[in-house]
């Protein structure tokens, strides 16, 4: 049984554990964070391409993800459910590609459309509700076999001699850790969680001039976010930008005044001018990197796994 170690306990990484140790290999994950404290867990998380790269390959990833998230609908513990909601468009010429995927994606009648908004689009997508998800993946991977050990790698090097494949799901450090790749910028976010009064549809308005907004209702809490800001290594919580953004939240949807704030959170985007998922020559056994994918991870995770065992399958068999 071919031994893999996966660099990274995210979504990427873990989800690429889960579909290697389906394909019969004998999986390690090394992270040095435990998943609760990846940026992974910090998403919101609505299956959306946002930030995410556009070609032919990333939107056969789309597909894939979109399908096996689809699979998980009828099992509870996953956390995973198709809500309805509104895409805001502010752009003459949107991005819709993706909502091909989605018979039911509707425009937005335009006398229901926020001032200054163009155009929009009503569809029910999946929404994976990540303090669910994450732990019901990791409950998958354990009932798979996988191990887990908590260390930095600083080197691929390291990992060579004890597996006969290595696979880097760092997230932001991927570049750095296979060092030849200097192209991964973070991009901050912040999101505020307030109590959910009972609300279900989410929105997003993404190219909001006064900053990146969305609202995403999930069973337990709202989640209210965003920015986006290229560059910026701050993971750090600011309470100015979480006011901002509820300000704007509450402007789109106003039953948000007044509700408790249950928490703050921060992340960095791991974001690429394309995804990297793809065999790394020049070391002692294969190696496959899976990383790049900016703000749109969990949503295109299960078609990245897939790859990345693939891959793997062909390189180990030579
Ligand atoms: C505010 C916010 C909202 C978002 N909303 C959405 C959304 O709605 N939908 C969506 O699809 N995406 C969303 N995203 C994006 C998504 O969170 C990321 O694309 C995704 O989490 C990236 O996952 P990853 O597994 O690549 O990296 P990470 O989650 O960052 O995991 C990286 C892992 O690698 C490990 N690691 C790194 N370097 C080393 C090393 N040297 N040694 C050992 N371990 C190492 C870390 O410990 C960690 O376990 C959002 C992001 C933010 C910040």
């Amino acid at each position: 049984m071919p031994q893999v170690i996966v660099v990274g306990a995210g979504v990427v990484g873990l989800s690429a554990a889960h579909e290697l140790a389906r394909a019969g290999h004998q999986v390690r994950v090394v992270a040095d964070a435990d998943t609760a404290d990846t940026v992974s867990a910090v998403s919101a998380a609505l299956w959306f391409p946002y930030r995410s790269e556009q070609s032919a390959a990333a939107d056969l990833l789309l597909e894939r993800s979109l399908a096996r998230f689809e699979e998980l609908l009828p099992v509870p513990e996953a956390g995973v459910a198709r809500r309805p909601g509104t895409v805001l468009e502010r752009t003459a010429d949107p991005d819709r590609s993706w909502a091909r995927l989605f018979p039911d994606a509707a425009a937005v009648p335009p006398d229901l459309l926020p001032p200054g908004v163009l155009s929009g689009v009503r569809v029910a997508v999946p929404f994976i509700t990540v303090p669910e998800y994450l732990p019901w993946l990791v409950r998958r991977l354990e009932s798979l076999g996988v191990a887990f050990e908590r260390r930095t790698v600083t080197a691929v090097a390291e990992l060579t001699g004890s597996a006969d494949a290595v696979v880097v799901a760092a997230g932001l450090r991927s570049g750095e850790l296979l060092g030849d790749d200097s192209s991964v910028v973070p991009v901050r976010g912040q999101v505020v969680r307030l109590a959910n009064p009972g609300l279900t549809d989410w929105i997003t308005d993404d190219d909001n001039p006064d900053g990146l907004t969305y609202v995403f209702p999930r069973n337990a809490d709202v989640v209210v976010g965003g920015v986006a800001v290229e560059g910026s290594s701050d993971a750090t919580v600011h309470a100015d930008v979480a006011a901002a953004m509820l300000a704007r939240a509450t402007r789109l949807v106003p039953e948000l005044a007044g509700l408790p704030v249950l928490g703050h959170a921060a992340g960095l985007r791991p974001a690429r001018p394309t995804l990297r998922i793809e065999a790394v020559p020049g070391h002692a056994v294969p190696v496959v990197a899976a990383y790049g994918h900016g703000g749109a991870g969990v949503t295109l995770s299960w078609g990245t796994a897939e790859r990345v065992a693939t891959l793997l399958g062909d390189l180990l068999r030579g």
